[in-house]
This record gives C-alpha cells, structure tokens and sequence, in this order.
C-alpha cells in the first residue's frame, strides 16, 4: 500500500471504536454470524494489512469482497465510519496487485467499449435463441456456481433500439435526459418504456442518449477506480452537452452512483478540468451535476400533479432498495405515490428496508448467503398477502423474482413505474 493511503486508511480507521452497533445491521454478518463479515470485523482486517500484521492473502481478500455494498452499517454507524470507502480503498489496492479473474476483467473491459459490448449481447442473445441450454450451462456457470438461478434474458431489443432518441411532446413542462442504465438498457426495457409513457403523458420531453455508458458501479465495487473513472467521465460529457433540465433514471444503484460521481472522481479535478468537459448548458454544469438528476419517483412527486392511472389494481407492498433508501435517502416518495392511487392496497412489510441480498455482483460469487439474506425478506413480503413487490431497482427485481420463481411464490416483484400509467 503507498505511503499517502497508508497515511489515510489509518487516519480514518482510527474512527472506528469497535463498538459493534454495525454487526446488528449488518446482512452479511447476520447471516454468517462471523466477526469478519462484519464491518467492524472487515475494517480490523483492513487495519492489520495496513500496518503489515498480516499479508493480503485469499482470506483476506474473501472478506473484502464478501461486501454487499450496501450501506447499512454506515447508516447505522454512531461515528459515521464510512465503511464503504474502506471497501473500495481495500478492493482497488488488491486489484491493484493481484489483479482481477480474467473473465471477470473481460466483462467490465466490455462496458467501456460501446460497440464491443453491442457486438458482445448480440452474440449471446444469438446463442440464447439456438441453445438456451448452452448459454445457461456455460456462460451462467461462469457467472455463477449455482446451476439453478434464474436469470432473465437478453430483452430481444435493447431499449435503445425500440425508442428513437427523442420522445417530443406539445407544449413541453419540462426537458429530462433518461439514463437507463445497463439493467434497463438490455434486460428491463419494459421499465423504460413505462417511464416514457409515464412522462409523455405528464407532458415532459424525454432524450435518451444513444452514446451513453454504464454508470460504473461494477468497476468501482470491484476494485478498478479508474475504469468507474473513466465512464463517469463519459457521461458527465454527454449528458452536460444536452438541452434537458434534469437527468432521470429508475435505477436504485445508478441513481445513487451518478450522484456520487463528484466523490468518485474528486471536486478539485472536476472544477479544475472543465475545459475536458466542454459545457454547453449552465442548467447542467458540472458543478450542479447531483442535483439535477433524479431517481423517477422523487422527480414525480416533486415535478408531477401525481394523477396517474395504476396499470393493475391490486394489493401491493414496498421493498426498499439500499441504494434508493441508504444511499439517496428516498423513500417516503414511493410511498406516498403509492398511497395516493385510491385502486392500489398499499401494506407496508415488516423490515422494509432490509437488504435483498442481490448487491450486485455479490449475488454471483455468494449466491448462497444471497439468496439466505433474500429468503428473509420474502418472508416479510409474503407474510402481507400481497401480489406484488413493488421497488425502485432493477438489480432488486432480478435477484427478488430469481429466488420468488424458485419457491414457487404467489408474488412478483415489478419496478414502480410498471404500475402507473
Ligand atoms: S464501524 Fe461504526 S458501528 Fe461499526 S464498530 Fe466501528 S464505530 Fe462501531
Ligand atoms: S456495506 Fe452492508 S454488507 Fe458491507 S459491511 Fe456494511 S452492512 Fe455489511
């Protein structure tokens, strides 16, 4: 570890005074029952790597990687130890040395290359269409050990691909840019769909530009800062280029990390570069970026009269997505769209807020502990007789209606938009 990180790693771990409070909270750690799946316990072991007490070996590496990101036990932390910047200090060190497993580099290489990842979906929706089978034996089980998870297909046609690149509107309120992210861009172009219609019939003019990338989440939590670096920048150039007024999206975890994106790349690079970011629309300059973008329901409630039609009327019940409610702190909004559909049963589960599980790329190397974390929740969410689970992630939805299908559930879980109309 070079000096200058040494130097800060132990500065800010000095914070942590070991109290425990985190290993309440914490889902890996109640699932595990483990001190070093803990916060409290990752950070000792960070601590003795740093001052040298023990080398990063696989067990090391193991516990810094077994973290679901998820933000709870800095939410719950009495000191407001920012566990998850140790996380990725520790992961962006390893990776540093050792490297990542090559398919697993080749995979996040594709997200920053546009037309090899088009090319790279194409073939493997190709291949899905000839021989599920094959796809479902190798190239899942190169993901993911567990033969019997179920993940989604490749939509037919990415969202992109169906929707021209402006949705113009008479007499417009306002202008927002959609980032769809990967999630929607390729699996979940439904949910994109129903934002659009959502929007035009609240008369908003919607941009969803072609050129842009990932948010950058799996690179950044999978130790390569510079990669999430990288196409944070790309967006921040498009999308300040643009006419809009805001940026929205209906992605829990690129909400929150499009945010974060002063944080990842560093305030003074970001005002001392922007001859780099070429800014066209003072409305989304730089130096405003975070406030201006939006996860849809906030934007609703804050932008819209709120009269929608529900598509379904049906009883329902909320999951909330750790990036939505820990992260972006956002989660009376839903609620309250929810509550104002007289059509729609709303119940509120018991542990709302509790982590699905899925966390990313997590939910591939422990599937295990995953989908154990996932089984409580659906406990809860069952245990409201409900039809749907209702949330604000795709990556929720996914690992939620992965583990619901194989139990053979009676609910589903669907994104918000999918509801109104
Ligand atoms: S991270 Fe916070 S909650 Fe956890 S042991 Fe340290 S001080 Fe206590
Ligand atoms: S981010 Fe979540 S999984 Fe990771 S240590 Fe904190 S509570 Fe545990």
């Amino acid at each position: 570890m070079n000096e200058n990180l040494l130097i800060q790693v132990e500065k800010k771990l000095s914070k942590c005074n070991r109290c425990g409070t985190c290993t309440a909270y914490c889902p890996v750690f109640l699932q595990t029952n483990e001190e070093w799946y803990s916060a409290r316990g990752r950070m000792a072991l960070l601590e003795a790597v740093t001052k040298k007490r023990i080398k990063e070996n696989a067990f090391y590496r193991d516990v810094i990687f077994s973290c679901l990101y998820c933000y709870t036990c800095v939410k719950n932390c009495p000191v407001g130890v920012k566990v998850d910047e140790f996380i990725i200090l520790a992961r962006e060190q390893y990776i540093g040395k050792k490297g990542l497993p090559l398919i697993q580099k080749l995979g996040l290489e594709t997200l920053k290359n546009k037309k090899t990842l088009g090319s790279g979906i194409k073939t493997l929706r190709l291949l899905n269409r000839c021989s599920p089978r094959f796809i479902k034996k190798v190239f899942l089980s190169l993901l993911s050990k567990n033969g019997n998870r179920i993940i989604p297909p490749f939509a037919k046609k990415s969202l992109s691909e169906q929707l021209p690149e402006k949705i113009m509107v008479k007499k417009p309120k306002l202008k927002v840019a959609f980032f769809t992210g990967c999630l929607i861009e390729y699996i979940y172009p439904e949910i994109g769909i129903s934002l659009l219609n959502l929007l035009k019939n609240q008369r908003i003019e919607i941009i969803i530009p072609k050129e842009q990338y990932c948010c950058g989440i799996p690179l950044l939590t999978s130790g390569d800062r510079e990669g999430a670096e990288f196409l944070a920048r790309k967006n921040i150039k498009l999308f300040t280029t643009l006419d809009v007024d805001y940026i929205i999206n209906a992605c829990a975890t690129c909400g929150s990390t499009l945010k974060d994106y002063e944080r990842l790349i560093g305030k003074w690079k970001l005002k001392n570069e922007n001859s780099d970011f070429k800014i066209q629309n003072p409305k989304l300059s730089v130096s405003n970026w975070a406030k201006r973008i939006y996860d849809v329901s906030e934007f609703l409630v804050k932008f819209t009269d709120l009269k929608f039609n529900p598509t379904r009327e049906t009883k329902v019940t909320y999951h909330d997505s750790c990036h939505l409610r820990k992260r972006q702190g956002i989660y009376e909004e839903p609620r309250h769209i929810l509550k104002s559909i007289s059509s729609i049963d709303f119940i509120e589960m018991e542990e709302a807020d509790f982590c699905c599980g899925g966390g990313g790329l997590f939910s591939f190397k422990y599937y295990d502990i995953s989908k154990k974390i996932a089984q409580r929740k659906i406990h809860n969410a069952e245990c409201t007789k409900t039809e749907y689970i209702i949330t604000g992630c795709p990556g929720c939805i996914l690992h939620l209606n992965d583990i619901l299908t194989q139990k053979k559930s009676f609910q589903k879980a669907i994104h918000l938009v999918e509801l109104l109309r």
